[in-house]
């Protein structure tokens, strides 16, 4: 079963000026098309202004499509009647926390979907503990978020779509604005919640070390995918990938260049432990 599937998805901007005439488009996506299988691990590479936030917003209706096609399990983004549904099933958690957080204690702010879903009280309390537990931050259930970290703030965020229990998660850039221990814990958060809960991630970022471990990566160029594959199959292509302004994990980088000072190492590394591994048998 799909759990996204985007046909051939283009999206235009239209700049008007006062008089609310056509100053000019600007194409952000650009036949677009993609399938995601329920229960992966996806990521969106691709540098800025590449398309990726346009697309993105497609996946729950945020942006309809100018031309072509988005379904979410099943249920076409264009249709009216289906739009709580399906931002019920793809949740979406964006870039600065501090824009995501609504509630002035951690519970009543994971609350804030299923509340407006109109659960019972009784069923809420259950998810909003369950939720905050599954993303770690179960201790800090009656804290103000002000007090949070990035990273904490962030994994409530997540935490406050985990709990409309949703069958895919889309997060565009959650750690762009963390630092690296923050970073981190987004990451093994999302890996949780893919493994253990079989939860479908959609990663969108720019870190390509966070994508080592996603089932596939797209990358986009100029609103289109100009890359996809598992993160090996990518990050081997680094040629390519420089044409796309991105490099490969930094691992991967340290791997090759190892490999061209005449170390018997494999050609794609991806994680320390490979590389380390690896060493040891040279
Ligand atoms: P990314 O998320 O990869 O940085 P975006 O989807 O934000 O890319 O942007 C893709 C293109 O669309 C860029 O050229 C950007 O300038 C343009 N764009 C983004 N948002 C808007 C908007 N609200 N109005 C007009 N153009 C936009
Ligand atoms: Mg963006």
């Amino acid at each position: 079963m799909k759990i996204i599937k985007a046909e051939k998805v283009t999206f235009e901007y239209i700049r008007r000026d006062e008089e609310g005439n056509v100053e000019g488009i600007n194409r952000a996506v650009d036949n677009v098309s993609l399938d995601v299988k329920e229960g992966d691990f996806i990521s969106i590479l691709g540098a800025n202004g590449s398309g990726k936030s346009t697309f993105a917003k497609h996946l729950n209706s945020i942006l309809l499509p100018t031309e072509g096609t988005v379904w979410v399990d099943g249920m076409d983004t264009k249709d009216e009647e289906k739009i709580n549904k399906i931002r019920q099933t793809a949740g979406m958690v964006f870039q600065n926390p501090d824009n995501q957080i609504i509630g002035q204690v951690v519970d009543e702010d994971v609350a804030f979907g299923p509340e407006n879903m109109g659960i019972p009280t009784e069923e809420i309390k259950e998810r909003v503990e369950e939720a905050l537990k599954t993303v770690g931050m179960y201790e800090f259930i009656k804290r103000s978020p002000n007090s949070l970290s990035g990273g904490q703030k962030q994994r409530v965020s997540i935490a406050g779509v985990l709990a409309m229990h949703p069958k895919c998660i889309v997060l565009d850039e959650p750690t762009a604005m963390l630092d690296p221990t923050g970073r981190k814990e987004v990451i093994r958060a999302l890996r949780a919640l893919n493994e253990v809960e079989g939860i479908t991630i959609i990663l969108i970022t720019h870190y390509m070390e966070e994508t080592v471990y996603s089932d596939k990566i797209f990358v986009m160029h100029k609103g289109s995918i100009a890359m996809e594959g598992t993160p090996r199959e990518v990050f081997s292509r680094v040629d390519e990938l420089k044409e796309y302004k991105l490099e490969v994990p930094q691992i991967t980088l340290l791997a090759h260049t190892l490999r061209q000072r005449g170390l018997r190492i494999p050609e794609c590394v991806l994680t320390v432990k490979e590389l380390t591994d690896a060493i040891k048998n040279c």
